[in-house]
């Protein structure tokens, strides 16, 4: 069955404004495209590939608004007590519901592509067992990859006879689709290198990508970065690797950062950033000047170092807000990475699309060319600036050539009678 999208601008593909579609394949971008079984009006609006939300915690979903529990200082490492004690309480149907719901709001928005962290330091593997389920419940509508994340850590965490590393394992071996790690919570800097070595190993020896909460602190003395590259550039791993968070290295001497940045580049490492998340938790024990917690963002694009954007959290014990709108992550990380060059304004949609299909490894089948799958978005602008400059909504997400939703076109037509179109 032949499908033409019409009336469309789309990203990186300047000249069209018709998409052919067969049996749920792209098959050309272009203009007159002839004739089809059925022909789609998308009404101007602007074709990206989906969304990809390159770091979001599932299983934490709404456990912000639960009155048993409430971190009271804000911190990272309050939350992280604070939920060793709750998911004690969690069963696997709780889990599945929370994820569910989460990849249904997040869905809503036009993402169509999740690398899930999910805690494995629970003997039980509860949230892992879920989200692999949930995974492969949902995998028709949208892709999910199950980071095996020991948030308590690999050796500051033992229970039952089983470490943090032994679940990381077991994990794997349940069918997660990546490593995690989390250093800078591990008690010293040995178990912290002695965890990334691990890391390494684990992947390598299950066939698995890498994905690591790395220096997520305002410590700018943290060096589990430097050590995470250096263990996946010995195994030509980089590429396969993903540094989350990296706050420290935003606080980082430029001297020490300038030399890193060549060895990010020799590796191929990838990054993520989690902007509203970072922004809320970083620089609590900063008085003023306040740092944004953030990671080199700007000098990562500059230097083509692949770096993505994930919304991290959706009112949990880490963050009180978020809603998995990535629109709303890429609006607040341009502002506070500065991303708004001429240069970056054609290129910052990569932040929340192409980046994270690269990290996760699933560049044959993502992005808007001939012969890949037909799934993309449709936003309310006619072209990339309005687009950013506007913030606008989402208006449809088709996956294989099907309408996932397709929303109405708000009407901004007031009595003072503005045509929206002439922006
Ligand atoms: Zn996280």
């Amino acid at each position: 069955m032949r499908k033409k999208f019409k009336n469309v601008s789309i990203y990186k593909h300047d000249a069209a404004s018709e998409i052919l579609t067969e049996d749920g394949y792209f098959v050309e971008f272009g203009n007159n495209l002839g004739e089809a079984d059925e022909v789609v009006d998308l009404e101007g609006g602007l074709v990206l590939p989906p969304y990809v939300d390159a770091h979001l915690h599932l299983d934490y979903y709404f456990t912000g608004q639960d009155p048993k529990i409430k971190n009271e200082s804000g911190t990272l490492f309050e939350a992280i007590d604070l939920w060793n004690d709750y998911k004690k309480g969690t069963t696997k149907a709780e889990m599945k519901s929370r994820m569910r719901q989460a990849v249904n709001d997040v869905a809503g928005y036009g993402t169509q592509y999740i690398r899930a962290q999910t805690d494995c330091t629970d003997p039980n593997l509860t949230g892992i067992k879920a989200a692999i389920e949930v995974r492969d419940e949902l995998k028709d509508n949208i892709m999910i990859q199950v980071v095996a994340f020991p948030q308590n850590g690999m050796y500051s965490f033992k229970e039952k006879g089983k470490t943090g590393r032994d679940l990381v394992e077991e994990a794997l071996q349940l069918g997660a689709d990546c490593v995690g790690g989390i250093p800078h919570n591990e008690w010293s800097p040995e178990e912290g290198a002695e965890s990334i070595r691990e890391i390494v190993r684990l992947a390598i020896k299950y066939n698995k990508l890498i994905d690591v909460h790395c220096d997520e602190t305002d410590d700018s003395q943290a060096r589990f970065l430097e050590k995470l590259n250096a263990e996946a550039m010995k195994q030509g791993y980089g590429q396969l690797t993903t540094a989350s968070h990296t706050c420290s290295f935003g606080s980082a001497d430029d001297a020490y950062a300038f030399r890193m940045m060549g060895l990010f580049q020799q590796s191929g490492l990838n990054f993520v950033a989690c902007p509203t998340e970072n922004l809320y938790l970083q620089g609590r024990q900063d008085t003023y000047p306040k740092r944004r917690g953030l990671t080199r963002v700007k000098e990562f694009v500059d230097n083509n170092i692949n770096i993505a954007f994930g919304q991290d959290s959706i009112v949990d014990l880490w963050y009180p807000a978020g809603s998995g709108n990535l629109m709303n992550i890429l609006d607040n990380g341009l502002h506070a990475t500065q991303l708004m060059r001429e240069e970056d304004f054609p290129r910052n949609f990569d932040l929340i699309t192409y980046n994270g299909a690269k990290l996760m490894q699933i560049e044959d089948e993502y992005g808007l060319e001939k012969g890949k799958p037909a799934n993309f978005i449709v936003l309310d602008a006619p072209d990339i600036f309005e687009a950013q400059r506007r913030r606008v909504d989402c208006l449809a997400s088709i996956r294989n050539s099907e309408f996932l939703f397709r929303k109405e076109r708000p009407n901004y037509v007031t009595k003072l009678d503005i045509d929206r179109k002439t922006k």
